[in-house]
């Protein structure tokens, strides 16, 4: 058995909706993952926004215009009336609760359960298409199984509890509909997995289950060798290691939900990344085949922030590192990139909410430089240090770039460079021109 999930864009208008009700109606019992419709999670996130700042007027207008945004769909999806009547009455009841959610006071628990109705409403229409197909679909609501503990980490075992029951109970269904994104937390309140959390979604119960594979379509075709967005001639990336495919999700490669890959790679169970709007492409595929001495692709992550901190004290002394890495762990921030010299220590973190009372506590160690506005640049692939001078050939591409900080060797899969945001574009573009041009 395989999970699918489909992006935002895969199900962002009625005719997308079809065409994936196509893809999945093949016969074959299959699970699958639904995101918001594109635009809608931003729109949630707007109309909470308007609540924070105890705009109600402008949040009801917000509501009012998403409502007959998704009104219009309804004469696209559905040929019969009953099939129509049925979305109608959901919208209207859906759309109450969300007005509301939006007239209470503003708080953290009311913006999660805004946020997850974009994937209820989505998970909803298919639903109601594909029954009026007359496939056996059955919706399975997201927050009976998938639940974080207090460290926000998702849990396994509820959700191989629920699914193999209900599999093993349940052999007529064809496809099991669910909603990416949306959890429950430990206080049993709606939460979510962050932005782009309907792959982790897909990746957790594909892993919990041990399925065969593990299918994320979305609007191209699988893993590019370098950002799209920023760099021209960039082309897709067949295979990938798990190690390579988490590294550029961490770093910055959108097509990824940055912590995705982890269950799959913990369960063995491989990821293909698909094109929804061409179905028949190859795409990539994700499992653990390391291809020796390629280097794979680049990844850029924005909004970094760099702390160098120097004291003559570190010369010669012991516990300088965990001093300062104790103040990280205090303020639950992670660090991304460190190098060390004699005297200093550079870290970066790409959180930096927690940054003004860390950087009082770590003058209390040393002489602290903060850079913001930073970005880290990481080149993947089979960089074991065997290879020899894959180093000189990517720094070949930096010679018009100032470079703040370099890290290799905590892994033999990527090499990262932390450099400033207004140079991100031509380090990209220089570095596909170095590394991938015949
Ligand atoms: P979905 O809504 O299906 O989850 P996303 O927008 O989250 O889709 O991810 C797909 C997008 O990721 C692509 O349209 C592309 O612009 C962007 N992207 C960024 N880096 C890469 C990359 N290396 N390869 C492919 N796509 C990438
Ligand atoms: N709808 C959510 C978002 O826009 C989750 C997802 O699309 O993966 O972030
Ligand atoms: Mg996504």
């Amino acid at each position: 058995m395989k999970i699918l999930k489909f992006g935002g864009t895969s199900v962002g208008t009625p005719e997308r909706m079809k065409d994936v009700a196509k893809l999945i109606s093949d016969g074959s019992r299959k699970i699958v993952v639904l995101s918001a419709m594109s635009g809608t999670t931003n729109s949630l996130v707007e109309i909470a926004d308007y609540m924070r700042k105890r705009n109600v007027e402008s949040a009801g207008a917000m509501i009012g215009h998403l409502r007959s945004r998704y009104k219009k769909h309804i004469p696209n999806l559905y040929d019969t009336d009953e099939g129509k009547q049925k979305c109608e009455d959901f919208f209207k009841e859906e759309f109450i609760t969300l007005q509301r959610l939006a007239s209470q006071d503003f708080s953290e628990t009311t913006e999660k359960a805004i946020l997850a109705q974009g994937e209820i409403l989505s998970t909803h229409m298919l639903t109601f298409y594909l029954q009026e197909q007359g496939i056996r679909v059955r919706l399975i609501s997201a927050l009976d199984y998938m639940r974080i503990d207090a460290d926000a980490e998702p849990m396994m075992m509820p959700i191989y509890d629920y699914w193999s029951k209900l599999l093993a109970e349940d052999t007529e269904t064809e496809v099991f509909l669910t909603q990416g994104f949306i959890c429950r937390n430990a206080q049993g309140e709606i939460d979510n997995l962050q932005r782009g959390g309907s792959d982790y979604t897909a990746s957790l119960i594909g892993a919990a289950l041990h399925l065969e594979e593990i299918q994320i379509w979305t609007d191209i075709d699988g893993m590019h060798n370098n950002d799209p967005r920023f760099v021209e001639g960039t082309r897709p990336v067949r295979q990938l290691h798990f190690e390579e495919a988490a590294e550029l999700a961490y770093f910055g490669a959108k097509i990824l939900h940055p912590t995705c890959i982890q269950p799959a790679r913990y369960a063995g169970v491989p990821v293909r990344l698909l094109n929804t709007m061409q179905p028949d492409a190859p795409g990539t595929l994700i499992n653990n085949v390391m291809q020796p001495g390629v280097i794979k692709a680049i990844a850029a992550k924005d909004n970094i922030t760099a702390i160098k901190v120097v004291s003559s004290r570190m010369l010669l002394a012991t516990g300088f590192l965990r001093r300062i890495f104790e103040i990280f762990e205090r303020y639950k921030t992670s660090i991304d990139m460190v190098a060390t010299s004699e005297v200093g220590v550079s870290l970066s973190i790409d959180n930096d909410s927690r940054l003004t009372p860390i950087v009082e506590e770590l003058k209390k160690v040393g002489t602290v430089e903060v850079d913001q506005d930073m970005c880290i640049i990481c080149v993947v692939g089979d960089l074991v240090r065997e290879n020899k001078g894959f180093l000189g050939h990517i720094t070949s591409a930096f010679s018009d770039v100032a470079i703040r900080m370099v890290s290799y060797g905590g892994s033999n899969h990527n090499v990262s460079f932390l450099v400033r945001k207004e140079d991100k574009q031509k380090t990209l573009q220089a570095l596909s021109d170095t590394l991938f041009t015949d």
